[in-house]
């Protein structure tokens, strides 16, 4: 099988790559990405062995790079800047890399003869919930951030693109995903902060944001089990939500890295962004995915949000 994965290079689209070379035996995997939070080291085995190629290219603009998607049997559209947290200082960058690069995406699909997609869509598009665990069937759509609304916009476009020329589509609506190679996100965040001042941590908002998080092993594998078993089989576009049992707060995940580092008397100071001590404007202060759906498939998580923390900040101190 030959398979596009946009944003390859990235984070958890690095992950998929692993996955789809030494799980599902991929003849060909063609990545797509424009290097600008991701890194050429997260692949370079799989391009060394040659199973690999990887295009540079925004996508973002029309160009060579549509050509790479033909013949290709399924899309991993991964691709976005996934930093909520700057949606609001410059919305362009979400429209541009999140929006208009979907679109480009679908037209190369399109026009390249390809009709399987699966999207790496996000919790932010159900906005603030008015029902925990969130359902992806029966909840409202309204995104409070634009990288939220970037993700539903991308969600519009891939339903009526399946409509209109009868894609199949998997849209993942991932909790947050953690693991090896992250890059941003509160625990690197946390991290880094920690390793410039031991002493002192400043923490966005007044720490009680409570989210749920599942380790990047978990969201691929889930990501791969939807896409073997039912992409084939899906009418149309199926939306999942990918996340898992339990949640943790932002004090919490602070204590695990201070724990993790070794480090003694830590002052914690809450910095406040918005009135009601959301992390930035446009956070999502508490957020647990309903995930019976998902488990219907005969797939649940195998590490708690808590474990997954622990080991994410193993994983990035070197530890594991
Ligand atoms: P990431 O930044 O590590 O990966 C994104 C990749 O896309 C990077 O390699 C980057 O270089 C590439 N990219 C960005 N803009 C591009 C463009 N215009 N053209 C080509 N390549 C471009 O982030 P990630 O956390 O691995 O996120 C992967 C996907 O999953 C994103 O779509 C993100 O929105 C989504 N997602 C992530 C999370 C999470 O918690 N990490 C949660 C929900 C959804």
């Amino acid at each position: 099988m030959r398979y596009v994965v946009t944003g390859g290079a990235g984070f958890i689209g690095s992950h998929l790559v692993d996955y789809l070379v030494y799980r599902l035996k991929a003849d060909e995997v063609v990545v797509v990405d424009n290097l600008s939070s991701g890194s050429p080291r997260n692949i370079e085995k799989h391009i060394d062995t040659g199973v690999v190629r990887l295009i540079k290219a925004d996508l973002s603009k029309r160009g060579e790079w549509e050509k790479s998607l033909k013949g290709a049997d399924i899309v991993f559209h991964y691709a976005a800047n996934p930093e909520v947290r700057i949606s609001s200082v410059e919305p362009g960058i979400h429209f541009e890399n999140n929006v208009v690069a979907t679109f480009n995406v679908l037209e190369a699909m399109r026009l390249g003869g390809v009709d399987k997609l699966v999207f790496a869509s996000s919790s932010t598009v159900y906005g603030e919930p008015s029902v925990i665990p969130t359902p992806e069937d029966y909840h409202p759509l309204k995104p409070i951030s634009i990288y939220g609304a970037s993700k539903l916009a991308s969600e519009v476009l891939i339903q009526v693109y399946s409509q209109l020329y009868g894609f199949k589509a998997l849209i993942l609506r991932y909790a947050n995903i953690i693991g090896a190679r992250s890059n941003h996100g509160v625990i690197v965040d946390f991290i880094n902060k920690l390793k410039t001042n031991p002493s002192r941590l400043e923490i966005l908002g007044d720490g009680t944001q409570r989210k749920s998080y599942l380790h990047v092993s978990d969201a691929v594998e889930a990501t791969i089990h939807l896409t073997v078993n039912k992409l084939d089989s899906t009418h149309g576009v199926d939306v999942y939500n990918v996340g898992n049992h339990d949640w943790v707060t932002v004090t919490e995940i602070a204590d695990i890295i201070v724990e993790e580092m070794g480090l003694g008397r830590v002052d914690y100071v809450f910095k406040k962004t918005t009135p009601d001590g959301r992390g930035w404007p446009g956070d999502v202060k508490l957020m647990l995915l309903d995930i019976r759906k998902l488990e219907s498939t005969g797939w649940k998580p195998r590490l708690s949000s808590r474990d997954a923390v622990r080991r994410t900040v193993r994983e990035l101190l070197g530890k594991a």
